[in-house]
């Protein structure tokens, strides 16, 4: 006769004696892999977002914890991990390489050198995915971001711990005003992070030879993913950006980093998400997709200054569908963001460059951290702006117009072509100051609109040669005196007179 209890004993004694091995809790088998996403078996101790080892040297990230299995992305060699490979845990997340090092280089979103430099000797990281700053330590933006375009510090103020979408079409200039903003840091102190997701490799060469040429990359580190990067790689850049430009946050500097563009980056988690088999909601994106962009937004601040008041500026940047600001992608950002800066092809096509919409685009907290002498000039300049569109329409009617209409509709026009900007043309701020006061005033009546751009351009460079005193007068934090506005505009006019007199000929340095 079998006996049983004994029979049962004996079972439970021998189960007990089996104990969870450590093989299984950091080791484990590949046991599905396509289209870069690996399943494992074992693994029953990885944290989500760990960083895993698989044989053949390639690296992936773990994203789906599950009962019986793990599901994990692969940076790499997709075509060559095997059914039944080995997948080690290394008991850390994802972490960014930090440090001066990396200035002036160009890196992957792992922190390995691609410029052929060599490689980078910085024992310091910081991991990928952190807290955004607590509201206690945060402080008030109070400290203007120059960007050197007229119409955008003019009208639509970045201050530094802002964060200020770039949105637009394809080819309307929004990687220009990003690299442009770079261009214009090189006095300013401020370090700059370019993290491209998922761009053409061509655009890339040319953003990094326009900053070399530039001299801009002694203060600037770039971090890269092309669209032949896997999905996993484009995912990550964005954050190990926002790990770097931390690093240098805490330590109280000013950073500004440039996200070129979030739009690439929806799209390649949603490959990632589809593909872990995530449910899918509004286009296809999973539900999630709000928290992607705002926990990596949410980082860019401005600390107090017990926190050593150093900042993030953040510039996302986000490619809408013929101009269509209100799909997924583009009203989640704009509704993260501190404003956006909205730029048209239409306004592109026809010549307006900086293609900037005025009246879609806004600057929620720059304002108060605007130079003051700037923004009590350009006060008025929106209002101007907005009149004069509304004008113009009218005037396609072809009805007669009185002489305050016309000055109305001759200085709209002039002021839309002084806010016209070519590329690495930066103002200074008080450049800004002389334009704004004379494009502003009765000075430019007298210009034929043809020739306003020459006027101005023209009319810097005397205001640099002839009238450095002048300049040297002007002073950016606080108001321009009724008397110095005088003097400038006295200045523009004798210019003025000048240069549209006969003597065009003569050269500015003999006034
Ligand atoms: P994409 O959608 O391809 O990323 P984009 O919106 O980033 O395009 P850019 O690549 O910045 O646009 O600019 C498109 C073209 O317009 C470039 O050749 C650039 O040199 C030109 N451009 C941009 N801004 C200006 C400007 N202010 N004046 C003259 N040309 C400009
Ligand atoms: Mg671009």
């Amino acid at each position: 006769m079998l006996d049983l209890t004994k029979i049962g004993k004996n079972l439970k004694e021998k189960i007990a004696e089996v104990s969870e091995t450590g093989d299984s809790h950091n080791t484990g088998r590949i046991i599905y892999s396509g289209d870069g996403i690996v399943r494992i078996s074992g693994l029953s101790g990885v944290k989500y977002n760990e960083l895993l080892n698989v044989k053949g040297g390639y690296r992936a990230l773990a994203l789906n914890l599950e009962e019986d299995s793990v599901g994990a992305v692969l940076f790499s060699g997709e075509d060559k991990v095997r059914f039944g490979d080995y997948v080690y845990a290394t008991g850390s997340t994802a972490e960014m390489k930090v440090g001066e090092e990396l200035l002036g280089r160009i890196v992957n979103p792992l922190g390995e050198p691609l410029d052929g430099l060599g490689e980078i000797h910085s024992e310091k990281t910081r991991p990928v995915e952190f807290p955004a700053p607590a509201i206690m330590d945060r402080g008030k933006v109070n400290k203007p971001l120059q960007t050197g375009i007229l119409a955008i510090d003019s009208m639509i103020p970045i201050g530094r711990g802002q964060r200020e979408l770039i949105i637009g079409d394809r080819q309307t200039g929004k990687t220009a005003i990003a690299v442009d903003t770079i261009l214009n840091q090189k006095e300013e102190n401020v370090i700059c992070i370019y993290v491209s997701i998922g761009q053409k490799a061509s655009s890339l060469s040319k953003t990094v030879n326009v900053l070399r040429d530039g001299g801009a990359m002694k203060y600037t580190c770039i971090i890269c993913s092309t669209a032949d990067d896997s999905a996993p790689m484009q995912y990550l850049a964005p954050y190990s950006g926002c790990a770097l430009a931390e690093y240098f946050m805490y330590q109280g500097k000013d950073v500004l980093i440039v996200y070129d563009d979030l739009s690439k980056h929806a799209v390649a988690y949603r490959a990632m998400s589809l593909l872990l088999k995530r449910p899918a909601g509004r286009e296809a994106y999973p539900g999630d997709v709000f928290y992607l962009h705002s926990r990596l937004l949410e980082r860019a601040a401005k600390l107090s200054a017990e926190k050593g008041g150093g900042s993030i500026t953040a510039l996302p940047i986000v490619e809408t569908l013929a101009g269509d600001i209100s799909a997924y992608i583009p009203t989640n950002v704009i509704s993260i963001t501190d404003g956006q800066i909205y730029l048209e092809s239409e306004l592109f096509n026809s010549g307006v460059r900086p293609a900037v919409n005025v009246g879609l685009s806004v600057s929620r907290v720059g304002g108060s951290a605007q130079r003051k002498a700037v923004r009590r000039i350009s006060g008025q300049l929106r209002i101007n702006l907005a009149q004069y569109r509304e004008l113009a329409i009218f005037m396609q009617f072809g009805s007669d117009l009185d002489a305050e209409t016309q000055k109305i509709l001759s200085r709209g026009a002039k002021l839309t072509n002084v806010l016209k900007q070519r590329r690495y043309l930066n103002y200074s701020v008080k450049e800004m100051i002389v334009l704004l006061l004379t494009v502003q005033s009765h000075v430019v009546d007298s210009v034929p609109e043809k020739k306003i751009g020459e006027y101005t351009e023209g009319l810097l460079d005397y205001f640099r040669i002839n009238r450095a005193d002048l300049m040297e007068k002007i002073d950016p934090d606080a108001e321009v005196t009724e008397e110095l506005s005088k003097d400038i505009l006295a200045a523009a006019e004798e210019y003025l007179n000048y240069s549209i007199g006969d003597n065009s000929q003569r050269s500015i340095n003999d006034v």
